[in-house]
């Protein structure tokens, strides 16, 4: 990856030294357009602990671990003593920082294609939330995943305008169940008057449920995933950190056997060429995205440098 000043995204530079930090040496270097030295930001700039910790940690995390576990295995495993209130801090700084970094991808899937849309319900403290969700058919790529309180009709609107904030065409075709308020959040979400037009399809049989059904199979893995936490989240932001990890590692990272070992990001024209450690990588990546957008009132990405 291209190193960029951290300050004016210069990419002249000449080397500096180093400095020592609790997680290793870090390479300085002297910004030749403003003068300033800097450090490449990888995504772990000032971090305590080292980045391939820290993605093991959350790669745990993602696929299925507690916090409270992730703490005791790295302990009697690796002889590293981390807090759990350490561990609450990453997911939820690089949860939001690989969301964000996701959000500005457009699907550039060209052909006609079809969106699955639904919604299930999630525990959070003890009460029932929503979970909606939008995923692409012919790439199982997801477009949308939104938590509400409710099950009304901005939630759903919500749900379709991220979708199709996120295609570059409008889909020929969303399917949802035969639940009240979709008909008129799509045309709220999708109406234009001139054509191509989306259609909506009300699924009313069970031929396309269950398996057929990407949004539910994904929602299905959901719900394996928080088996051990009880069936449930604490409360909401931990369940906003989980949903964008998880999202985003179901997009970008993890191979589908349908899709013949592609993630379906690949299958969807979003090809981010990741290396061997597909997360770290991935988190890279969305450093230098968000330096690059710093400028542009973008609090989110001041956040992340
Ligand atoms: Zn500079």
């Amino acid at each position: 990856m291209e190193i960029k000043c951290r300050f004016c995204r210069n990419t002249d530079h000449l080397s500096h030294g180093y400095r020592k930090n609790k997680s290793g040496k870090k390479r300085v270097y002297k910004c030749l357009s403003c003068g300033k030295t800097f450090s490449h930001n990888d995504g772990f700039l000032k971090m305590r602990f080292d980045k391939k910790f820290i993605g093991k940690c959350i790669y745990l995390f993602i696929n299925g671990m507690s916090v409270r576990k992730i703490v005791n295995y790295m302990k009697d495993n690796e002889g590293i003593e981390v807090s759990h209130a350490t561990i609450l801090r990453w997911k939820s700084k690089y949860g939001g920082m690989l969301k964000e970094y996701e959000n500005s991808m457009v699907m550039n899937y060209d052909e006609e294609c079809t969106i699955n849309s639904d919604e299930t319900m999630i525990k959070v403290n003890g009460n029932f939330h929503y979970l909606w969700g939008s995923i692409n058919k012919e790439t199982k790529y997801l477009l949308s995943l939104i938590l509400s309180d409710g099950r009304g009709m901005k939630d759903a609107i919500r749900m379709f305008s991220e979708c199709k904030s996120k295609m570059k065409n409008d889909p020929k075709y969303v399917v949802t169940d035969g639940f009240g308020v979709y008909p008129r959040a799509f045309k709220k979400a999708y109406f234009k008057y001139s054509p191509p037009r989306a259609y909506h399809v009300v699924s009313a049989g069970i031929k396309d449920r269950g398996e057929n059904n990407p949004i539910e199979r994904f929602f299905g893995h959901v719900k394996d995933r928080t088996r051990t936490t009880r069936g449930g989240f604490d409360n909401m932001n931990s369940a906003t950190d989980f949903m964008n990890l998880f999202s985003v590692f179901y997009n970008q990272i993890r191979p589908h056997m349908s899709l013949n070992g592609r993630t379906p990001a690949q299958a969807a024209g979003i090809d981010l060429n990741l290396k061997d450690n597909k997360l770290l990588d991935l988190i890279e990546r969305s450093a230098d995205w968000h330096g690059d957008h710093i400028n542009k009132e973008n609090e989110a990405s001041q956040k992340y440098q």
